[in-house]
């Protein structure tokens, strides 16, 4: 299926690895010119290189912290602030308890995981309005669903990010901008590698024991892969998703037991 996207460009953040970098490939394996983010330079540099070989678009990588403002100028700059395809995405914040976590540690998640993200639907969205045509795909987690105490942190950033986009995007829709959240359950990364490790250290088994473990308790017995996630990206980034509005896909091999 040709998704209808060829020569649009794209924002999309964090994507040196994992499931920024799935977002990223399959947009360019359709035809759509990049820009990319991550902090670490070598590996965003490397990744841009692979992708713009690969599939024949361009790619431009700018390496900075897009949880700050000075990394969001920097990269609305080489942007020249305008976009097509917008995809939020940076790290999760770290696991805890409830009764540790001070105001600063909630505003560096919000910060993160939710503020960073409307800044950036702020300073692109309007470009898209005024052209008649945008995508945001927000990468968000299964836990906006099925909360993990564990990540409160990522639990309150998180849904106040799914209430903002919940108003918002019936607000853009008319202008032909459709804004969504994809919902990641445990997908292979680096993320569910360091996860794997401490369930191993802390339980005295392999990391492999790990794994299996946490696979036996998704249905499809296995993580999910960035390329999987990256192609769901790549259709509400589609021409087809243009009914898709305000929706929180959850991409989690059935793990979570809810209807809706
Ligand atoms: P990952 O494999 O660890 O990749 C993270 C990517 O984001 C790297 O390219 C990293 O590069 C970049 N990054 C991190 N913080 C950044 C920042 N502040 N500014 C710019 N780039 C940043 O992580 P992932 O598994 O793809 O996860 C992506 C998101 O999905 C995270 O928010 C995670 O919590 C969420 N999630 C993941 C899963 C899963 O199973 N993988 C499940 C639920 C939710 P640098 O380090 O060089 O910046």
């Amino acid at each position: 299926m040709d998704l209808g996207i060829r020569g649009k460009k794209a924002l999309v953040c964090a994507a040196s690895k994992g499931l920024g970098r799935g977002c990223a490939e399959a947009l360019a394996a359709e035809g759509v010119n990049l820009v990319i983010n991550a902090r670490g330079e070598q590996a965003l540099t490397q990744t841009a290189w692979e992708i713009a070989d690969r599939y024949q678009v361009t790619v431009e990588p700018v390496a900075a912290d897009i949880t700050t403002e000075a990394g969001r100028a920097k990269v609305l700059a080489v942007l020249g602030g305008q976009a097509d395809i917008l995809v939020n995405n940076a790290g999760g914040p770290p696991p805890g308890h409830w009764t540790n976590w001070d105001r600063d540690d909630f505003i560096r998640a919000i910060d993160g995981n939710m503020l960073s993200a409307i800044a950036l639907m702020q300073a692109l969205v309007p470009g898209m309005i005024e052209r008649g045509w945008g995508r945001v795909v927000n990468i968000t987690s299964q836990s906006v669903r099925s909360p993990i105490a564990q990540l409160g942190l990522s639990n309150t950033a998180r849904a106040g990010l799914t209430g903002f986009v919940a108003g918002m995007a019936r607000q853009v829709a008319e202008h032909g901008v459709c804004v969504n959240n994809l919902l990641p359950g445990i997908h292979d990364t680096d993320r569910a590698t360091s996860l794997d490790t401490g369930v191993a250290e802390s339980s005295g088994i392999t990391r492999d024991e790990a794994r299996a473990r946490r696979q036996a308790t998704i249905p499809t017995r296995s993580y999910g892969k960035a390329d999987d996630f990256g192609a769901a990206c790549a259709f509400l980034c589609s021409q087809q998703a243009r009914f898709i509005v305000g929706q929180n896909l959850l991409l989690d091999g059935g793990a979570l037991n809810v209807t809706v």
